[in-house]
């Protein structure tokens, strides 16, 4: 039996803020992005007491909150202190997984010489504490669905351990959809089957769920009996997919816009694959409309990190789709990512060694001077500033996409 512990930082975004400037201490904040037409990223908990959350708009918060303080989000704050605690967890573990910005998965079985599970967990958050002035709260249990359940309960500033026997109790009483990996179109489908809390989904036969749901049927179900069989990650520097994506400063519908944020994401992905000398051979569309309804689009291409390409086959995927509304927000991400350094497939071709230099030249500079210093002259329509990291960043600089 294992013992995994998850942290998860409490509102962190606006506790790294209210740390670094004291006048916003005890005082309802909301981290938003530089855009015009940007949401919540992470409200302060003094916030959330009046209902402000991850997701709305600035109006609809401040008419709930109207002395809310809003805070331009600073990327290289948050990803400071990431790096900060990741120096923390290693102390008590190797077995270290930054699953995102604000939480890690520690798996703590061979770590007793630092005592119990709990004074493990308690440690941690003292030193969080003490080291950065932060709250987090940690869920202990023996795999990675009940520590993320466990962290989950006990928020904020919580600390929390699930043994066998608490963990058959809670789950015999929980809604499926409170479980981790278990999504509202999920839940939704288990409900209209009459399935509504884990402890009827670990009693439902496999062979139903088979049926209803295909090979995750059987998963679902070990699930709802609060079995996970997914390790602690540790390679997570291998990066699975690399993707950007953005709201719109306004939804747009000509062809003509969504050229030019199409070919600004591909060249942020593109840019961001050569830095890594990685290549993606499926490339992903996703698409929100106003509506905030949501969907993505795949195709497999060869392997490559070329922006060209990556916007040539991204406006080919688009044209496949019948629009239904203005469009909110973009993404593009490649994945089935391979080392790019390969000669045989960089320098085939004269031509693709020219261009390949030429992105080289421009990365450097955006590098050295920022942003889009050099873009590409489509861009022009929606050049802005830097966008504000998503909670589902990664410090590698790989953002995980559909999170
Ligand atoms: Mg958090």
């Amino acid at each position: 039996m294992r013992t995994i512990l998850l942290i998860d930082m409490d509102s962190f975004f606006a506790s790294v803020e209210q740390q670094s400037n004291p006048g916003l201490r005890g005082k309802p904040i909301a981290v938003i992005g530089s855009r015009k037409r940007t949401v919540i990223t992470t409200a302060s908990y003094e916030a959330r007491t009046f209902g402000v959350k991850t997701g709305m708009n600035m109006w609809e918060a401040k008419k709930l909150c109207p002395h809310l303080i809003f805070v331009v989000g600073d990327n290289r704050k948050y990803a400071h202190t990431c790096e900060g605690l990741k120096n923390i967890y290693s102390s008590y573990t190797s077995e270290v997984e930054v699953y995102s910005i604000d939480e890690a998965f520690l798996d703590i079985t061979a770590s007793s010489l630092f005592g119990s599970p709990l004074e493990i967990g308690g440690k941690i958050k003292q030193r969080i504490k003490k080291e950065f002035g932060l709250n987090a709260s940690v869920g202990i249990g023996p795999n990675k669905l009940i520590a993320k359940l466990a962290c989950g309960l006990s928020k904020p500033n919580g600390l929390m351990w699930m043994t066998p026997e608490t963990i058959q109790a809670i789950l015999e009483k929980l809604p499926v959809k409170e479980l981790w990996g278990i999504g509202k179109k999920t839940a939704k489908k288990l409900n209209s089957l009459g399935i509504y809390t884990c402890g009827q989904l670990g009693s439902t036969p496999a062979s139903f769920l088979r049926d209803q749901f295909g090979i995750i049927g059987e998963r679902l179900r070990l699930m709802g009996m609060g079995i996970y069989s997914s390790e602690i990650d540790c390679e997570r520097e291998e990066p699975k997919s690399i993707g950007h994506s953005m709201t719109l400063p306004h939804d747009i519908w000509h062809e003509k816009d969504i050229r030019a944020y199409i070919l600004k994401l591909s060249e942020m992905v593109g840019s961001r694959a050569r830095r890594y000398s990685l290549m993606g051979n499926v490339i992903s569309v996703t698409i929100r409309y106003k509506n905030f309804e949501t969907f993505s689009r795949q195709s497999r291409i060869t392997h490559t990190n070329d922006t060209h390409i990556i916007y040539n086959n991204a406006m080919r995927i688009l044209k496949g789709i019948k629009l239904k509304a203005p469009i909110r927000l973009l993404g593009i991400s490649i994945s089935g990512l391979a080392e790019s350094e390969r000669p045989e497939q960089l320098h085939l071709l004269r031509e693709h060694s020219k261009r390949h230099d030429l992105l080289r030249a421009i990365d450097s500079i955006n590098d050295r001077y920022g942003g889009a210093t050099l873009s590409w002259a489509g861009y022009m329509p929606c050049r802005s500033r830097r966008p504000v990291i998503s909670p589902a960043w990664r410090p590698n600089g790989i953002h995980r996409t559909n999170v």
